[in-house]
């Protein structure tokens, strides 16, 4: 490793993982470690930055950050994380950028794996893409490319509101269609984690909730192509072709290529090295 390797960090509601990249032409890296995330901002600027103190290196060419949260619009903090609520507010790239003096990104987690599988995964092939995580939540961003612009966006596709569904969602909202796609929604629902559900009414009422979403994400933003990951999304291998089957049946005057992420879970941590060498003005946070 020399002094110019880029350091990614992933922070998940319940582990963070940081690894070193060498480039950033590869997806490849060097996992340096995992540990949980702590609720406390204070300790995990702490271990993130022991951690990657540990790597030995005199310095490095940049730090980008996943997280599970809303990231302020100048991209310097987090706005809003109900599993990371002690972060909200902190001038976490601030603090990074002090200690290592060195060029220090933050995004959303699903922006970070819409630029990993922008770059190296099946949507690298489309200008008008998405990345959904179906997960504890249910998440996703949108790229939109013409030429030599493109914009990358933020969105709340778990909370859009489904006509007719009456349930409480924890976002406070009433109708959203985390209620059904959600991870931890449905465990506090179900008393288990869908990990744990084999019921087949059960996987036909969530495919047909999350590709009303998808097609309703499709009709706003004129994407053509989604790359799906998430564990609920990557471990249960017949979701991918129900989903696409349900979102083929239903959308009209265009059509959504849906494929697996091709990073699987790693896309959000390669995601956040690549944030390094994409202009910031280019992310809508
Ligand atoms: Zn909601």
């Amino acid at each position: 490793m020399d002094e110019t390797a880029y350091v990614g960090v992933d922070i998940g509601g319940t582990s963070t993982r940081v690894g070193l990249f060498q480039s950033l032409d590869s997806p490849d890296f060097t996992l340096i470690a995992r540990f949980p995330t702590e609720q406390s901002y204070e300790q995990q600027l702490h271990n993130i930055i022991s951690t990657v103190k540990s790597s030995g290196l005199e310095g490095y060419a940049g730090i980008g950050v996943s997280v599970a949260g809303r990231i302020a619009k100048d991209g310097r903090g987090v706005i809003v994380a109900p599993n990371l609520s002690r972060y909200v507010s902190k001038p976490f790239a601030q603090d990074l950028s002090d200690h290592f003096q060195c060029p220090v990104r933050l995004a959303h987690d699903a922006v970070c794996g819409l630029l990993a599988e922008k770059k190296f995964g099946h949507i690298r092939n489309f200008d008008r893409c998405a990345y959904l995580t179906v997960s504890t939540g249910t998440g996703a961003a949108f790229q939109l490319s013409k030429a030599q612009v493109s914009l990358t966006s933020s969105i709340e596709i778990g909370h859009q509101i489904l006509d007719g569904n009456t349930r409480q969602c924890l976002c406070g909202q009433v109708g959203c269609l985390e209620t059904f796609t959600g991870g931890r929604q449905i465990e506090l629902r179900y008393g288990r984690s869908p990990a744990h559900i084999t019921d087949s009414v059960f996987w036909e009422t969530f495919s047909d909730k999350l590709a009303l979403g998808l097609v309703n994400l499709a009709q706003l933003t004129r994407i053509d192509a989604v790359a799906i990951s998430g564990a609920i999304a990557l471990n249960n291998a017949f979701l991918l072709p129900l989903l696409q089957h349900k979102v083929n049946g239903m959308l009209r005057g265009a059509t959504l290529e849906l494929s697996l992420a091709k990073l699987g879970e790693n896309a959000p941590i390669v995601g956040s090295a690549m944030l390094l060498e994409v202009p910031e003005n280019t992310i809508l946070h």
